[in-house]
């Protein structure tokens, strides 16, 4: 079956090869501000979403190494998108919000969990990994 998804206007759509079985949350200022509230994103390989309306999606560059997408017309956000140079280049983190069927999809982990604002928490066990852990793991190795 088709797993497909979109933005709130159904202006951008998208269809992915395969179902993401996980999803991670990201707790970092950014992302809290390009989706209003905890972004949860699927990675995606690239190629592995192809997106319809295309030219109604906006990108902005967030940082040295990534860009986020977002539908011009009714403001959804969309992904993350690598852009840093390497094996990680164009790394898509499609939000399980835009999914048509979200479910079945589980949270498995959270990063920057030390930016978490303090009055929400999700249940159960997920891989927690904090600011400083997540730039250790990233840092080009000398
Ligand atoms: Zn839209
Ligand atoms: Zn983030």
């Amino acid at each position: 079956m088709a797993v497909t998804g979109g933005c709130l206007c159904g202006t951008v759509r998208y269809e992915l090869a395969e179902k993401p079985r996980e999803t991670g949350a990201c707790h970092c200022g950014m992302c809290r501000k390009f989706s209003g509230g905890v972004y949860l994103g699927m990675q995606v390989a690239p190629g592995g979403a192809q997106f319809s309306g295309e030219e109604n999606i906006g990108v902005f560059q967030s940082s040295d190494w990534a860009e986020r997408g977002f539908c011009k017309s009714c403001g959804s956000s969309l992904f993350y998108r690598v852009t840093m140079p390497g094996p990680g280049q164009g790394v898509l983190h499609i939000g399980l919000g835009t999914l048509d069927d979200p479910d079945g999809v589980l949270l498995t982990g959270e990063i920057f969990v030390d930016r978490k604002p303090d009055g929400y928490a999700f249940q159960g066990e997920t891989h927690k990994m904090t600011e400083a852990e997540v730039f250790a793991m990233y840092a080009p190795s000398a």
